[in-house]
Order: structure tokens, then sequence, then C-alpha cells
């Protein structure tokens, strides 16, 4: 049956394709050795260390975030290493799963998925191990099943307070170019991104942000690899190719998502998804409903997840909403199915596509039966409205 109007894409990514980018990736797709395609390469490259904070190497899959998780650990390390790995949600979980299946040996410092990594439980892990047995710490950033945001430069200060020589490895799938990320400055090895969330393209691109420690890592590292391996790929890309076919029309849209997130400024892009994350949280506290993230520094900028009352049903409500008010938000995942609802507020969004979002809830809410006070929307406007995006105003 056609839904009339454009559907509300509220789950937190794939994020909504502005249409910039859509009629970019719109174009025929050109020869991939062409002295053309050596400067798309050279851009995007060039664009993405911009968002990554670094100036070292980054690498660009045709992949979903799962094969720069692979290739992350791949590159740097050998059947039967150690590896720190913080379990702050399902992400979390998958991640650690995936090492397990690669053959390494996960050590788990567990959480109640209700706030961010333990940054003095990975030190004081890290001092127990003297013989300096774990070779990497991995940490999702944004735990897109929960809404919590770990502190990725406490947890690289805790690794040096240790005194650990291990890599850091941090998968910021949900959070590049729309929280604020510093992989040189916080001493990241490795991280982990993906193209469906904050950069605002479909899903199909990944990548990788390399440390010099790392690249040294991977000279040594003995797990199988050949898709995945860095050396080929950072060889071919020096002059802005590839060591096989790449994405060509997904790096079209690319180059244009980098090009609006630098028109609009990083700076001003992290501020407005805080802005957008604290009003969501509000009309969820005037609802009377608990924001799952339990501890307010952890709390995301670019989801919220929200529990439901004990007796009522998330995914219920996830689908009279989508099916009356034509808006899909995120499901409950692993542990948490049908406890919770989680509202993306993240990518090419505004004041009136959170409102939108927000009012779609509040009616589904009531149409659930699920008990609330009414009042969330009216709390969001009130805090936009006291707020005023500096960038707009002044435009
Ligand atoms: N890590 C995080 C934090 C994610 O949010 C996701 C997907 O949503 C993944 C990893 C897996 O990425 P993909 O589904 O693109 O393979």
């Amino acid at each position: 049956m056609r839904k009339p109007g454009r559907h509300f894409l509220q789950i937190p990514g794939p994020s909504t394709v502005p249409d910039r980018v859509l009629r970019a990736i719109d174009f025929q797709t050109m020869d991939h050795r062409s002295p053309e395609f050596g400067e798309l390469g050279l851009r995007t490259l060039e664009g993405m260390k911009t968002i990554f904070g670094t100036t070292g190497d980054v690498i660009i899959y045709p992949a979903s975030g799962t094969g720069a998780w692979e290739a992350a650990l791949v590159n740097t390390l050998s059947p039967g290493d150690r590896v720190l790995m913080c379990e702050t949600g399902q992400f979390a979980w998958l991640w650690q799963r995936l090492a397990k299946r690669l053959g390494l040996e996960p050590e788990i410092i567990e959480t109640d998925w209700r706030q961010a990594a333990d940054v003095a439980g990975i030190e004081a892990r890290l001092r127990a191990d003297t013989a300096h047995e774990i070779k990497a710490v991995c940490v999702v950033h944004n735990e897109t099943s929960t809404g919590c945001t770990s502190d990725i430069a406490a947890v690289r200060a805790a690794i040096t307070a240790a005194g650990h020589p291990a890599l850091l490895m941090v998968d910021t799938i949900s959070s590049l170019g729309s929280v604020e990320y510093r992989h040189d400055d916080w001493g990241v090895d490795v991280t982990v991104g993906g193209s469906q969330k904050g950069l605002m393209l479909p899903p199909g691109l990944s990548f990788n942000a390399v440390s010099e420690k790392a690249k040294a890592a991977s000279e040594e590292a003995r797990l199988p690899k050949s898709f995945w391996d860095w050396g080929e790929m950072i060889a071919a890309n020096k002059t802005g190719y590839f060591p096989y076919t790449p994405a060509t029309n997904m790096l079209y849209g690319l180059v244009e998502a980098l090009d609006m997130l630098h028109e609009e400024g990083l700076e001003a892009v992290y501020a407005r998804h805080k802005r957008h994350g604290a009003a969501t949280r509000l009309a969820v506290e005037t609802w009377g409903l608990e924001v799952l993230c339990r501890v307010p520094e952890h709390v995301s900028p670019v989801l919220t997840a929200v529990m439901v009352p004990e007796g009522h049903s998330a995914d219920g409500l996830r689908r009279i909403i989508h099916t009356e008010l034509n808006m899909s938000l995120g499901n409950g995942l692993g542990r948490l199915q049908d406890r919770v609802f989680r509202i993306g507020h993240l990518g090419d969004f505004n004041d009136l596509t959170l409102l939108g979002a927000l009012s779609g809830i509040e009616i589904g809410l009531s149409r659930a039966g699920i008990p609330h006070n009414r009042g969330g929307v009216q709390a969001a406007i009130d805090y936009l409205t006291a707020r005023p995006d500096e960038q707009l105003v002044h435009r």
C-alpha cells in the first residue's frame, strides 16, 4: 500500500542519505584505472583523514563495517593472540565473537550494557598483565545498541598509565562524522569506520585508519589475510588507485558527503548532534520513560535507547509507528530485544526532523497504550527554542 510522504528513517544508521549525495552517486561509472579516477581516489583518501583526525594512512574497503572490524584484527594479530575487549553492548559482543572465530583469545571486560567502557577495569587488567600477553585493547566508541559513548582519550591514558604496549583499536562505525574523534591525538592504532551513519552515505564502504605502530605490527602479524591486506592497498593508494575494483559510485558520494561535512564545519556537526541528543533525552524524561544509558557523562549524541515499562513491548510500539506513521525506529538488540527502542538522531538531521520523529513516538506511545506523560515534544521544542542553532541564525 502506498504510504504518502517521506519515510522517517530514525534508526541509528543507516541514516537518511541527503539528496546531494544521491545525485553525486547517480553518475556514469568511470574507468578505475584512468587519470580521473586517481584524482578521485586521492580526494577521498585525503578527505577521510580530516574526519578521522589523522595524518596517517586511511584504507577504504568496499564492504560493510564488519569487514573493517575483521581487517583491523587480521592485519595486526597472530593466531592465539590475547585481545582485551570491553563488552559495552551487542556490537562489542559481535566484534568479540568475530575475534574468537578468527582464532584469537578475547578476554572480556563486561558492563551491564547501560554505560560506556570500564576504563579503570582496562587499566587494572593491563597492569596485571606483566608478561604483556595482551596484544590489543578493543573498544566501541559509540555503542549503537545501547546509546553509550566511551571516552577514548581516557582509554589511551589508562593504557599509557599501565605502561602497556598493547595496540588500541576503536570502532567508530556509529560515531564517525557525528561525534568528536581524534585518531592521532588520542593515540589510537586502528580506527574502524563505516559509511552509513554520520557520513550520510548508503551502506557499503568501511574504513581503517592506521597508525605507524599498527603498520609495524602488520609486518609481523600471522593471521591469514588477502582481501583485507593493508600492504597492497596502501601501496596502490599512494597514487589514488586500489588493488581491486573500488566502489566507484560510492566514492562519488563520499566526495560529496565530505564536502558537506566540511561546509558545515566538523565542530558545528558535533555540536548539532549533542544538542539533538539533549533535546531527545529531555522528551524521554518528560514522557516519564527511562533512557537506557544510566551515566549522564556517557550518553550518546547520535542515538537514544529508551526502555519501555515492564509488561509492554518495544517491538509492538515500533510496529505501530512503522505501520501507522511511516517511521522506522531501531529495535532492541541481543539481550535488549523488545525491551528498548532506539531513536537515531544522526547524519543529515535538523530540528524539524527531530520534532517529527518525537511527535511520531508520542503518538505511538498513546496508540500502543504505553503509560506516559504528555508533553515530551513540547519539552524538546522549548529546549531547541531556547538554544537556537547559531549557524542557522547567523546565515
Ligand atoms: N559496530 C557498530 C558500532 C555498529 O553500529 C555496526 C552496525 O550497525 C557495526 C559495528 C557493524 O557494521 P555493519 O553492519 O556495517 O557490518
